[in-house]
């Protein structure tokens, strides 16, 4: 494919390849096609890559912040240069319609932007001591980092984990997804070509498990940051734990969206039906739990299941096309065995419900209705296009049912009553809540969630300060 490249890993500045070393095939996920064979790396690899990121450290930390600021900036500006080119190759890997893809890369720089901005606000403080005494308090970077992605958002997701730690000072390793390569690949190689020293940004891919215990392993990393399911995020942190190393988790979530009867249901409507299929719902932040208040039940219902039949779902290169295939077989087979189990506990299936096709892991999008609390779909993240459409009665209730669960990333809810608003902003247990807005993410806010959808924040000056450690200095005359 002439928009999909050759696949390398990146250490030490050094792009090795796949002579000597074991592959893996990368799927399209809309034909299902072969389109590349990407290099694993072996333990020398590994250990190569660990020696370079701690004398990465050692240089990437004593740059000056304005330096460091500059080159994350023409990074930035590459990232925009590339974006038509790397977003081709997102929805090559992972299926995401090409604007959507595009815009995902753009907002990669958008977000490097402000992380730039961050390496000179990186204050300490002093404290008020008397005369001849002094004591402050400085930030320094944490250490070499080790960054592991997912698939859902191949750019974002390798963004979110370098972005941080580089505006900080730290040296990172970071492994994208193996499904979805490239797209990641191609941002790091941008801060590369900016400047970023070869040690302090590296990319490897392997078997998961064998990499991130390998990199868990050693002292050289000092901070591990993931992106992916509550498992493996549980079984990460007790890696981490065995070395006291710092963790950053960001999980899965299981969004509810609570509807009262004030809002404005068209606007409601269109917002959270374009943010529940975006990316065929594979986000973290995807709304899934509609609590819809009984008296405006019947209009959410009916307009979210019109929007819902009009999506034209195709190939992600295709004019006009609103959502792609899930990214991978896991998507379809997953959200199957979720909708027979609904069903078989009572769910009505008011559109979709089904695969499409025979060739790509297509699904229709699907809307459920008085969905029973026990059906698997109202406890396990669905990562796929079903909205779960479920009639309450009113604020304690739906407040019971948004925080039934143990997770708590992002919330939803709409309504035009100022008192509710302010109770649901307190009384909603979520790491973010959008009230009459669609998105909960913005390159300058902290993103990440509490309970089981993980622990420590990316984005935001949250973001950078979660890359560091403060030391305090008492000083006497
Ligand atoms: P997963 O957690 O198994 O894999 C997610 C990513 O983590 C993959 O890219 C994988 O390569 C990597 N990974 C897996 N095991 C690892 C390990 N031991 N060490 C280092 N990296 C490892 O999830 P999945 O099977 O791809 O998807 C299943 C569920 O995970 C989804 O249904 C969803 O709930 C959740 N998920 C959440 C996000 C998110 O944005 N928070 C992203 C992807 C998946």
């Amino acid at each position: 494919m002439s928009d999909y490249p050759e696949l390398n890993l990146l250490i030490g500045g050094e792009k090795l390849g796949r002579s000597g070393r074991g592959t893996m095939d990368v799927i399209n996920p809309a034909t299902e096609e072969v389109i590349a064979a990407l290099p694993m790396a072996s333990k020398e690899d590994l250990d190569k890559a660990l020696g370079h990121a701690a004398c990465g450290f050692k240089e990437w930390r004593r740059t000056p912040a304005d330096k460091r600021e500059a080159i994350l900036r023409k990074g930035a500006s590459m990232i925009r240069e590339r974006a038509k080119d790397i977003g081709a190759m997102l929805t090559r890997e992972q299926g995401k319609p090409l604007s959507e893809a595009t815009g995902e890369v753009v907002y990669c720089a958008m977000l490097l932007e402000f992380y730039a901005g961050e390496c000179k606000r990186l204050y300490g403080r002093t404290l008020v001591r008397p005369a001849g005494e002094r004591v402050e308090v400085r930030y320094e970077p944490i250490g070499p980092v080790a960054g592991f992605s997912a698939w859902n958002f191949p750019a974002l997701n390798v963004m979110r984990k370098i972005g941080g730690p580089l505006a900080a000072g730290c040296s990172v390793i970071v492994k994208p997804s193996e499904e979805t390569p490239a797209a990641g690949l191609a941002i790091v190689q941008c801060l590369l070509d900016a400047g970023v020293p070869g040690d302090a940004c590296q990319v490897v891919f392997g078997v998961p498990d064998d990499v991130s215990r390998h990199l868990l392993g050693s002292s050289i990393i000092r901070k591990v940051t993931f992106t992916g399911s509550t498992a493996v995020g549980k079984h990460l942190s007790k890696l981490a734990a065995e070395d006291l190393k710092r963790t950053t988790m960001e999980l899965g979530g299981h969004g509810p969206v609570l509807v009262f009867s004030d809002a404005d249901i068209d606007k409601a409507v269109k917002v959270m039906a374009a943010n529940k299929y975006r990316n065929a719902g594979q986000v973290c932040v995807s709304p899934t739990r509609f609590l819809v208040q009984e008296d405006v039940f019947e209009p959410f219902r009916e307009g979210f299941v019109e929007r819902a039949k009009a999506l034209k779902v195709g190939n992600g290169f295709d004019d006009d096309v609103k959502m792609g295939p899930m990214a991978s077989e896991r998507g379809p087979e997953g959200i199957q065995s979720k909708i027979v189990d609904a069903k078989a506990k009572g769910a009505k299936v008011l559109t979709g419900g089904e695969r499409i096709g025979n060739q790509g892991f297509y699904h229709q999008p699907t809307v459920l209705s008085e969905v029973p609390i026990d059906a698997e779909i109202m406890n396990e993240e669905p990562f796929g296009p079903v909205a779960i459409i479920n009639p309450m009665k009113g604020y304690d209730d739906m407040v019971e049912e948004a925080n039934r669960l143990p997770y708590g990333l992002a919330a939803y809810a709409w309504t035009n009553d100022p008192k509710i608003r302010m109770k649901l902003a307190e009384e909603v247990e979520a790491g973010m809540i959008a009230i009459n807005a669609g998105s909960v993410s913005a390159a300058d806010a902290p993103f990440g969630g509490v309970q089981w959808s993980g622990d420590g924040l990316e984005d935001g000056a949250e973001g950078v300060l979660s890359c560091m450690v403060s030391k305090t200095v008492h000083e006497g005359s």
